[in-house]
């Protein structure tokens, strides 16, 4: 058995194949265009429908998993070089054509969303996830072959890497019955782990402790964060790319985040042609419906291709806040949040206005004040300011979040207690500063950004499987 990708590839013409796959449509009796799922094109099977039994026929409908059995054949029709004339064909699963969700015309993507159990047996969404596939085959290729080892970090945690309060807690307590202290705080030293536990909201923390003896290393693995913004580009389950490096500053690991970016979105022009090509398509009748002015200048391949032909441009926080505070954004010429003194947090408006509008370029911003950042990056001598970087995208905002790590004990420890961070919380984590400390740096990459960018999908929902946002756990 063959699957419908490497026919397309083969020349078998002439020989007897058999493909299994879901009927997308049938046409006049004769016409099966069927899908296995290997790639965007169908296959155009040919039925001699005056041989074919009645009752057979009637069970062909759009959604049923059928065999083929035929010979390849040069194809008269427009749009495809070969097709199946069959000779035998038999239907291993029906599919009602009055229940079947999936319907051989275009749905909405909130239709979709609802139906995320089927929405993958449409074009688009077999061409997203296929792409996801490729994407993440890519990651761990491009890190393999430059020398680091995958770690997986733990899922359950003890510790808030970022400190932004949005964990997810584990617990076996049962709702209203946990065991107080006598002060009435929630006595987790008789829960299941015997302390307080949540979901990872970042797996770095563990990361630097195996950077520090392996060099470098990587987890690819899925995150957590409570966040209860509903917005296209948070998840509370998302998968993050979190390469880590000893003895590598912030220039190397902003270097590292920019070829990793652009070496995977090339591996993908070359290996995902077809996908992309649909999903291109798919982009420019979209784009047909706004009006002229909002329309991208670029296709999304055209895109895709600049983003890894050309240079990141590297900004610092402060020549950031300069442009901003002397730019018109737009007609009342003011951002919603205006950027009146340094030492804010950009907005998502701000990130997108300098990379859409002012450089027209991906741009990696660095040295933030210490003040919006976690607790363990690097002090410049400045003593204000912080050895961080953000990779901003355009349509995306920010698609990366790094550092130099803090490697200096004292002003480790000095930040953590002006925080409130206990000690005896990451006992461990301060080990790695007393034992053998170095220079060290890495980043986090949202998996699911860099599938929207690539795809070109406007709602993170849409580039996993089953998104998890607020109310909302169906599948
Ligand atoms: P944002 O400002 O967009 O909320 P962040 O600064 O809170 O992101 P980081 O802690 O820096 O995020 O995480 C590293 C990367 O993980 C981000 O650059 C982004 O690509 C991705 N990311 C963060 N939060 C989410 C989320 N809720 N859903 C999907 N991806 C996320
Ligand atoms: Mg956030
Ligand atoms: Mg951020
Ligand atoms: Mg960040």
């Amino acid at each position: 058995m063959s699957t419908i990708a490497e026919l397309l590839r083969s020349d078998k013409l002439l020989q007897d194949v058999t493909i299994k796959g879901w009927v997308r449509t049938f046409r006049s009796n004769r016409f099966i265009a069927l899908n296995d799922g290997s790639t965007i094109n169908n296959i155009q099977c040919v039925l001699d429908f005056e041989n074919t039994d009645e009752s057979l026929l009637k069970r062909i409908n759009t959604g049923a998993a059928i065999a083929v059995t035929g010979t390849l054949v040069e194809s008269q029709g427009k749009g495809q070089k070969v097709e199946i004339q069959v000779a035998n064909i038999e239907v291993l699963g029906d599919s009602n054509p009055e229940e079947y969700p999936i319907q051989p015309k275009r749905h909405s993507l909130e239709y979709l969303r609802e139906n995320a159990h089927l929405r993958i047996r449409t074009n688009t969404f077999s061409a997203v996830m296929r792409l996801r596939s490729a994407l993440s085959y890519a990651v761990h290729k491009y890190f393999t072959e430059n020398g680091f080892y995958n770690f997986h970090a733990p899922i359950i945690t003890g510790s808030d890497a970022e400190g932004a309060g949005e964990m997810f807690k584990v617990t076996n307590f049962e709702a209203n019955k946990a065991p107080t202290d006598e002060n009435g705080n929630i006595d987790y030293s008789q829960d299941f782990f015997g302390k307080e536990t949540n979901l990872t909201v970042s797996g770095q923390l563990e990361a630097e402790t195996y950077a520090m003896a392996l060099g470098k290393v990587y987890t690819f693995g899925p995150t957590f964060r409570a966040e209860n913004s509903n917005t296209t580009r948070h998840l509370a389950e998302f998968w993050m790319i979190e390469p880590e490096m000893a003895f590598h500053d912030l220039d190397m690991n902003m270097d590292l985040a920019e070829d990793f970016i652009k070496s995977v979105i090339k591996d993908v022009l070359s290996t995902c042609k077809d996908d992309l090509a649909f999903l291109e398509n798919r982009l420019l009748q979209e784009e047909k419906s706004k009006p002229a002015n909002q329309r991208s200048e670029m296709s999304l391949i055209e895109k895709l291709k600049f983003v890894s032909d050309n240079n990141f441009k590297r900004v610092s926080y402060t020549e950031a806040i300069d442009i901003l505070r002397n730019s018109k954004p737009n007609k009342k010429k003011k951002f919603q949040f205006p950027v009146n003194e340094w030492g804010v947090d950009l907005q998502s408006e701000h990130e997108r206005y300098l990379v859409e509008k002012h450089f027209k370029c991906p741009v990696i911003l660095f040295d933030y004040p210490a003040n919006i950042k976690a607790f363990y990056m690097r002090l410049n001598d400045d003593g204000k300011t912080v050895r961080a970087m953000d990779v901003l995208f355009p349509g995306i905002g920010e698609i990366v979040g790094g550092a130099q790590r803090e490697e200096r004990l004292d002003v480790l420890k000095n930040k953590m207690e002006v925080l409130g961070i206990e000690e005896e919380e990451l006992w461990w984590y301060l080990d790695t500063r007393k034992f053998g400390t170095a220079v060290h740096s890495g980043f986090g990459l949202g998996f699911e950004r860099l599938v929207q960018f690539v795809t070109g999908m406007g709602n993170i929902r849409d580039v996993i499987p089953f998104p998890r946002t607020p109310q909302n756990a169906e599948f």
